[in-house]
Order: structure tokens, then C-alpha cells, then sequence
């Protein structure tokens, strides 16, 4: 049913997300708004449906980076600081950054080097001043094992299927903090929200079933 809300320019596409009741919250509607799809896919920008960015990877579909957002909204209010794990076109890292205000900070790590360049540029045709402030940064890394330098986290999203939870990211998690994560392979994935609350205790709930890219090393995903 996602497909029913592709529309023709970016407003569009929100607008038919809060309808089919995709979008409920008003900080998730005025990040997707004030971040341009267009500046972030070559193709079909404004179709809710993944899209190639290159090298056997895609911008995920508009419909889960409104779940994603959603589910971690109450973690990304101003002055927060958010992971995003294979970050690849950008656009759900300056999601974030868009969310947490000039008091955050986004975090995106992409183990493609040309994909970090792309998400830089992609970024600097849309927000050049979230990159100026620091706002938001991408590195070139594993993000299996986070990014250490900056944590911890309020939040941590993955874009990409793990074979596990990854112990190195639920420690650089915040008490409380939450982590949106696909977990599985070929033969079926889920989407896990991983809660750590204020004294440390780690509970994991399943959401949907979803298809995502694996998260995985570099060699595997250049020869897939
Ligand atoms: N959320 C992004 C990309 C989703 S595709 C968007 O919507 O644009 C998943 C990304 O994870 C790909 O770009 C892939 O290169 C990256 N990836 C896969 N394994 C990774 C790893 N171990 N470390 C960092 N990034 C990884």
C-alpha cells in the first residue's frame, strides 16, 4: 500500500504520509518537509519506494524513514545527539540533524568512501550550513562497531540488516536511549527497537518485517 503515497514534489509526498497516517508527529512532519528528497536521489525521488544511490546500495523508501523517525522521535529533541549507521545518500542523517536543532548533532558513518562524498554533497546542495556548524558529519567507517569518538547516543539508527544487535552499539547507547535496527538476512528481517532505560536495562520489542541492504564489510557488499 506504501506506493499509494508517492506524490510529485516533496511536499507532496509528506503530505500523503500524514494522510495515510505515516507522519503523526509535527517534528517528524517539519524535518521531512524542510529536507528535500530531491537533493538526495537521482531517481524518483518523490516515489515511495527505495531507490539505487550506486554501489549495490539504495536511499531507503520514504514510507521507513518515516517509521524510523517516528519510532525515534521522543530521542531526537533539540540538543540530542543521534548515530546514523550506513548513512549511504545522507538524507535520513540530516532527518536527524534537522530534528536534534544547532544544540545537536547527527552522526552518520558509511563504510563506502564514495558514499560519505555523496552524502556530503547531497548535503551541501541542501543544507550547507549543517555541515559549516557541525551540525551533521559523516565519516567513512565500520559501523558495526559505532562510532566510539562521539558517543554516547540518545539514539542510534541502522539503515542496513545486521546479523545481530551488535553489543558495541547498544553500549553507546544513552540511559535512556533507543536503537532502530533491522536485524536478519535472506531469508526474512525485522525491524527491532532496542530501549535502554535510565538505569541501563536493555528491553527489544519487533516491529515490522522489512528488507533492507546487509550490514556488512566492504569487499561483500562491492562483489554482491
Ligand atoms: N539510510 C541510507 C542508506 C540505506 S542503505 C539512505 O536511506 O540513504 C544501507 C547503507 O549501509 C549502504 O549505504 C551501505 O553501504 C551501508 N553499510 C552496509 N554495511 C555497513 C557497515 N558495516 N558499516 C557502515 N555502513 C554500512
Amino acid at each position: 500500500m506504501a506506493w499509494r503515497c508517492s506524490g510529485v514534489s516533496n511536499q507532496d509526498l509528506i503530505s500523503r504520509m500524514v494522510q495515510a497516517k505515516l507522519i503523526l508527529t509535527p517534528s517528524v512532519k517539519s524535518a521531512m518537509l524542510a529536507v528535500d528528497r530531491g537533493h538526495y536521489s537521482r531517481f524518483k525521488p518523490y516515489e515511495d519506494s527505495p531507490q539505487t544511490i550506486g554501489y549495490n546500495s539504495t536511499i531507503s523508501a520514504p514510507h521507513m524513514h518515516a517509521a524510523a523517525l517516528e519510532s525515534l522521535a521522543p530521542f531526537l529533541f533539540p540538543g540530542a545527539k543521534a548515530l546514523d549507521v550506513g548513512s549511504g545518500s545522507g538524507y535520513l542523517t540530516v532527518c536527524m540533524a534537522e530534528m536534534v536543532g544547532p544544540e545537536g548533532r547527527a552522526v552518520g558513518v558509511e563504510h563506502i568512501p564514495e558514499l560519505v562524498e555523496l552524502a556530503i554533497k547531497n548535503t551541501q546542495k541542501d543544507h550547507p550550513e549543517f555541515l559549516q556548524d557541525d551540525r551533521v558529519a559523516f565519516h567513512a567507517a565500520d559501523g558495526r562497531v559505532g562510532f566510539p569518538r562521539d558517543a554516547p547516543y540518545d539514539c542510534i539508527h541502522v539503515g542496513a540488516a545486521a546479523y545481530e544487535l551488535h553489543d558495541k552499539l547498544v553500549e553507546q547507547l544513552k540511559a535512556p536511549g533507543r536503537m532502530f535496527i533491522p536485524v536478519g538476512d535472506k531469508s526474512g528481517q525485522a525491524i527491532y527497537v532496542v530501549d535502554k532505560d535510565k538505569d541501563g536495562n536493555i528491553t527489544k520489542k519487533k516491529a515490522m518485517d522489512v528488507w533492507y541492504v546487509p550490514l556488512t564489510d566492504v569487499e561483500h557488499q562491492r562483489h554482491q
